[in-house]
């Protein structure tokens, strides 16, 4: 699929079409691995941030409660995701300057921890120096998230502000290049053009990501974009079905965080091969997007979400087959 036919479904709003394109992705996402959905847990465990991202509720200038979780707790939180069921956990943190200033030794324990726990990790860690993504690597690090939101510089500027693309981009890739499986994301619905999309879809293959994603922009109290619209989720659905048609293995992410577990189905029946955003109830963790949607009601877990896969025939994958996956 090249750039033109890309943009010209991200156009389309003919039912039959769309309907043809969801199922030829959810049919190849079937073909590759049958009735297994992967699931992962997310560990917020940081939301203080070094920056001033404008989409986001964390940033630096939001007035807001934060939190930071301790070693044992996030190790004991971690523990009852991967006894619930899920296949990785996801340690993701705010640009916290307190790890900064220990050189992430805390964080790199808690790899070390759950590696010996027997479980996968993914660290979502903002953007550090390459000797620290070496040693995320050297602790067991399976996957490296760190995502550019856009792959226009023009609306990076407005979104990532005082961040530098090429400093991003690069840590991304230092990460590849040292062995761990990258992530590469994506926003919808802040700004970009069909033209953009296309060009971050490309981009994704190009740079090796096994791992591709893209969330619907939610706009955040206090931020500078909190009365931007949520846009239709129909943009998000196409665009995981483009990933999952142009990159048929890719881990690809149903996020709970977006719409909650009422999401799940048509990400899922999109091409989503993967859910994201498994937070225990009252555990004091957050999501990103939509924070607290659906967490301490029990929405958010392995169990609720086995119920809606089985009732589409799929089913969470046992740690084996997302190990053998990888
Ligand atoms: S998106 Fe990440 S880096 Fe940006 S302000 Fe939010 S937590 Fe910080």
């Amino acid at each position: 699929m090249n750039k033109e036919e890309i943009v010209r479904i991200l156009k389309c709003d003919d039912e039959k079409e769309i309907k043809a394109l969801f199922e030829r992705a959810s049919g190849i996402r079937r073909q590759v691995q049958g009735d297994k959905i992967f699931a992962y847990g997310f560990v917020y465990f940081t939301t203080y941030c070094r920056n001033n991202c404008n989409f986001c509720y964390f940033r630096r200038s939001n007035d807001i409660g934060r939190y930071r979780k301790t070693e044992e707790e996030v190790l004991a939180l971690s523990k009852a995701l991967v006894d619930s069921g899920v296949n990785l956990i996801d340690l993701t943190m705010g640009e916290d300057p307190l790890y900064h200033s220990e050189e992430f030794e805390t964080v790199l324990r808690i790899i070390r921890k759950l590696k010996e726990m027997g479980t996968s990790v993914m660290i979502s860690p903002g953007v550090v120096p390459d000797e620290i993504i070496d040693r995320f690597k050297e602790a067991g690090a399976d996957i490296f998230a760190l995502y550019q939101e856009t792959h226009n510089r023009e609306l990076f500027r407005k979104l990532r502000k005082d961040q530098d693309y090429d400093e991003r981009m690069h840590a991304k890739l230092h990460a590849r290049d040292c062995g761990m499986f990258i992530e590469e994301g994506i926003l919808s619905g802040v700004g970009e053009t069909p033209e953009d999309v296309a060009d971050s879809l490309l981009t994704m293959g190009e740079i090796g990501a096994r791992q591709v994603r893209v969330m619907s922009f939610v706009p955040q109290p206090g931020s500078p974009m909190e009365n931007v619209r949520t846009p239709d989720r129909m943009e998000e659905l196409k665009i995981i079905a483009l990933m999952r048609i142009l990159y048929p293995d890719a881990l690809i992410p149903a996020s709970l965080d977006v719409d909650g577990i009422a999401g799940l189905k048509d990400r899922i029946d999109a091409g989503a091969n993967l859910i994201t955003s498994i937070i225990p109830p009252k555990s004091g963790l957050m999501g990103v997007a939509n924070s607290v949607m659906d967490v301490d009601e029990g929405g958010r877990t392995v169990e609720e979400a086995s119920e809606i896969l089985r009732s589409m025939g799929l089913r969470i994958a046992t740690d084996k087959e997302f190990k053998e996956f990888l």
